[in-house]
């Protein structure tokens, strides 16, 4: 079986051949992914410029020595596009500023599947359109670069109007630094990648959250210690050591670090939280993903004022394990919080 997980620039793969040498990128957007974005492709060689609307994204892309324009310009005046803004404004924005500026050849890449997948952003067909979305965040994107890692990227092509769109994923992703010690590209797909994202939000990340309450509100009950609770999930760093050793030797080699009770304990009683419904739930999350449902209740909220957003927002930040948070992370001295 051959694997999608490529870990280098495939020979006779180079920025000539993918018809990039000497060519502008233009970086929509300079906050969390356009900011680290664009300063690796820059210290991989290639011109990069940032189109911002007038503000402090825009100020620090100057301080940190890019030509910052407005929108349209950069749009009508680079190669390569990089769209980098917030998935929500994406589509207006396109419409608005970057569609009536594109010519033919020019290159719109997505760092994330979901906006032209979906069809809320819909490029002529003489634009080319790639994805390439880093398994990472932004931060992580530019803290590996410069300490000479690699992060994974998915790419995919929606569409090749010059013949040569897959090379130029994958040249750009080997700018950004996915070929460096570590990293990888991923031969994905718009539809993968959405479907990826959204259901792990959905179901085990959306499960961390609401599991940890739970947690919480047991201990208390039973009269112990709500920050030691907080603590013992997750406030002492062992969850994150916990992932990093995942992350180097796989989910399943990794229990070895964790003592013989800790395994069995985890063995025996995890399944009582994930009963047989649970991956018919997952399943159905899923089809609910790819047939547009969950997109159209996202795009609603949106336009409706958020009203269940900040609902739910307000019922988290009310459960009485944020005050017990607050508390703990006063005494430790870290962040107040947002
Ligand atoms: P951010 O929220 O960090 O984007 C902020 C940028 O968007 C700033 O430049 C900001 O400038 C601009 N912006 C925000 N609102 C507007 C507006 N109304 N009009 C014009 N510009 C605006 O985005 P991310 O970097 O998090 O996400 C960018 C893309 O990367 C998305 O497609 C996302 O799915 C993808 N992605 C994100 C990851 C992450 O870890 N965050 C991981 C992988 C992919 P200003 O405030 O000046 O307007």
């Amino acid at each position: 079986m051959t694997s999608k997980v490529i870990t280098k620039l495939p020979a006779g793969m180079t920025t000539k051949s993918a018809g990039l040498v000497n060519k502008t990128i233009g970086v929509i957007g300079y906050g969390n992914q356009g900011k680290s974005q664009a300063q690796n492709l820059r210290d991989s060689g290639f011109k990069v410029q940032i189109g911002n609307i007038k503000d402090d994204y825009a100020e620090t892309a100057r301080r940190d020595g890019f030509k910052v324009r407005d929108i349209a310009s950069v749009a009508k005046t680079s190669d390569v596009l990089l769209f980098l803004l917030p998935d929500e404004i994406q589509p207006e924005i396109f419409e608005r500023d970057i569609k009536p500026n594109l010519k033919a050849g020019q290159t719109l890449v997505f760092a994330s599947g979901y906006n032209y997948f979906f069809d809320y952003v819909k490029p002529k067909s003489t634009i080319n359109v790639l994805m390439l979305a880093p398994a990472m965040i932004g931060w992580g994107v530019r803290e590996r670069y410069v300490q000479g890692g690699g992060f994974p990227v998915l790419i995919a092509v929606g569409h090749d109007h010059t013949g040569d769109s897959h090379e130029k994923a994958m040249v750009l992703a080997k700018a950004l630094g996915a070929f460096m010690p570590g990293g990888c590209v991923i031969e994905s797909s718009f539809k993968e990648e959405t479907l990826l994202d959204l259901l792990s939000e959905h179901t085990w990340a959306g499960a961390v959250l609401y599991t940890f309450r739970a947690f919480y509100d047991v201990v208390k009950e039973l009269g112990f210690s709500g920050e030691a609770a907080i603590l013992e999930m997750y406030a002492s760093g062992e969850l994150a050591d916990i992932a990093k050793l995942m992350e180097k030797h796989g989910l399943f080699n990794s229990l070895q670090f964790h003592s013989h009770t800790s395994q069995y304990g985890q063995y025996s009683r995890g399944p009582d939280y994930v009963p047989s419904e649970a991956k018919a739930m997952m399943k159905k999350a899923a089809l609910q993903i790819l047939d547009g449902t969950f997109a159209k209740e996202w795009t609603k909220e949106q336009k409706t004022g958020m009203k269940n957003f900040e609902r739910l927002k307000k019922e988290n930040r009310k459960h009485p394990m944020e005050k017990d948070e607050e508390k703990l992370y006063k005494v430790l001295g870290r962040n107040e919080s947002s």
